[in-house]
């Protein structure tokens, strides 16, 4: 399916004696005297499968990158249809149709959104090594469910959205010549090594629920679960229930998106984990398995919560003149969540009440307005990752936009195709070995058949 170079071997050992000092023993250690000292924490190893998931995060935010830089550039280039109204004497690049931009465009954005992600685990994670370095392990917890979590997101968000991008080529996404096909079936796997996603969701709901545990017990939750207890407070103030008092352009602030998807978020969690002890004829790993759905919810809205907090701090470090067009994916990203006929849980930020019909039209429309805004941009802000021709190895996702010429020069440089010209512009050898003989066992079968030597039974 993929990884076609890797050999996924296995070795076997029978009394085989290793030095000690061939041991990896960075942590826990084996004595001269054959002592076995243990390591300081127990969970000191985690940090390395923390480092591992990070380092998932980054490559799998280029991955989807290459595939969405392919198909805005092929986008560009590939006329379909007579345009939106069907009466243009002439056809259009498929990049002139909403679709295509809703699709490109937010997908553009979900590139910027987990790189700005994997910079702020990867910040994170550096911090913990420095603590562990002094002996301190009490962020391990926390980053080890924040890079479970942000692997399980980010590799999702990346796999689906290479998909989406290979679709947005229509049937050259489907040539392996397009670089599509590899980057799609590479992407795919990530979803499954190094913790599959949805056991990775529970993990995260894990550390949600000793948070709320805290939280219940008057006791202050971990830092990154604050805005839990401020809704668990004001919920007990207010039964009624929250509305969203946001409308028109309000929803391109950040704080307003930021409050939306912390509403969210911490209405998930209170209600995931009051559903677990709901029923005191499940035992708790009954009750677990029979709302893991909720459970993966609420994980799943709190690393949504992470995400756009994080792009939103660093909107405030970045370069003056970039802002505006972050501002506009950031807000994109977070919108579209909300109102894509694609999103992931979407139901969740309306089920309550929280956003009513009005706002979601405001959203819409919102939307609209910003793809307006990014298109212009759509080019640049794929050329900014700056890969190589070499790297993409895609012949439709070339830099100087000639897809139809190099896909033309590619396949005449294929071994077949060239073995072709050499004998006449016919493949002889594939004639010979194949069709020929094919076309001649067909041949006499029908010259029996009509010198009546085959007979055909039918049985009634
Ligand atoms: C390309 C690739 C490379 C790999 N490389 C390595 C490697 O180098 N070294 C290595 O050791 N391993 C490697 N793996 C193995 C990988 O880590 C496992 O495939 C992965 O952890 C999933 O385990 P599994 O295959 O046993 O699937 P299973 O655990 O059988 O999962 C199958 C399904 O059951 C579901 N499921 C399982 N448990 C639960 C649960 N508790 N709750 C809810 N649902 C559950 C999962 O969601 C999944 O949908 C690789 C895998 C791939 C695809």
């Amino acid at each position: 399916m993929s990884y076609n170079g890797t050999c996924n071997g296995y070795a076997l050992f029978n009394q085989v004696r290793i030095p000690r000092t061939h041991l990896l023993m960075g942590n826990a250690a084996v004595l001269r005297d054959g002592t076995y000292k243990k390591a300081p924490h127990s969970k000191l190893s985690y940090a390395t499968m923390v480092h591992v998931r990070t380092i998932i995060i980054q490559s799998c935010a280029w991955q989807l990158a290459k595939a969405v830089t392919i198909a805005t550039r092929y986008s560009h280039v590939r006329e379909q249809g007579l345009g939106p109204n069907g009466d243009l004497a002439h056809q259009l690049p498929i990049m002139s149709y909403k679709s295509q931009h809703f699709r490109l465009l937010s997908l553009i954005s979900k590139c910027y959104v987990i790189l700005f992600a994997w910079k702020a685990c990867d910040a994170s994670y550096r911090d913990l090594v420095r603590q562990q370095s002094n002996n301190n392990h009490v962020m391990l917890p926390y980053n080890h469910m924040l890079a479970a979590g942000l692997k399980a997101w980010a590799t999702s968000l990346a796999a689906d959205g290479a998909e989406d991008a290979r679709k947005c080529c229509g049937g050259q996404g489907y040539v392996n010549t397009s670089g599509l096909p590899d980057i799609v079936n590479t992407l795919v796997a990530t979803t499954t090594f190094e913790g599959e996603n949805w056991v990775m969701w529970q993990q995260v709901f894990r550390y949600l629920l000793k948070g709320v545990t805290s939280i219940k017990a008057g006791e202050s939750p971990p830092k990154d679960m604050a805005y839990v207890a401020d809704h668990h407070r004001l919920h007990a103030r207010n039964q009624q229930g929250q509305r969203c008092t946001a409308y028109g352009d309000d929803f391109l602030q950040p704080e307003t998106l930021i409050s939306i998807y912390a509403h969210r978020a911490s209405r998930l969690i209170m209600e995931a984990s009051d559903l677990l002890s709901s029923n005191p004829n499940l035992s708790p790993s009954e009750a677990w398995n029979t709302h893991m759905m909720v459970l993966v919810s609420a994980a799943r809205a709190h690393i949504d919560l992470f995400v756009l907090t994080s792009f939103s701090s660093h909107l405030s470090i970045t370069d003056t003149s970039l802002r505006p067009v972050l501002q506009q994916l950031i807000s994109l990203f977070a919108l579209t969540n909300i109102i894509s006929p694609s999103a992931t849980d979407a139901i969740s930020f309306i089920e309550d009440g929280y956003l009513s019909s009005a706002q979601l039209r405001d959203i819409r429309e919102l939307v609209n307005k910003l793809l307006e805004q990014l298109l212009p941009n759509a080019i640049a802000l794929t050329d900014a990752w700056a890969f190589t021709d070499a790297s993409l190895c895609s012949a439709i996702g070339q830099f100087d936009g000639n897809a139809y010429e190099t896909l033309m020069s590619w396949t005449r440089q294929l071994p077949i195709n060239i073995e072709a010209r050499q004998t006449g512009g016919v493949l002889v050898r594939g004639w010979k070995e194949s069709i020929e003989p094919m076309l001649r066992r067909a041949d006499g079968l029908k010259r029996k058949r009509e010198g009546g030597e085959v007979r055909v039974k039918l049985k009634l």
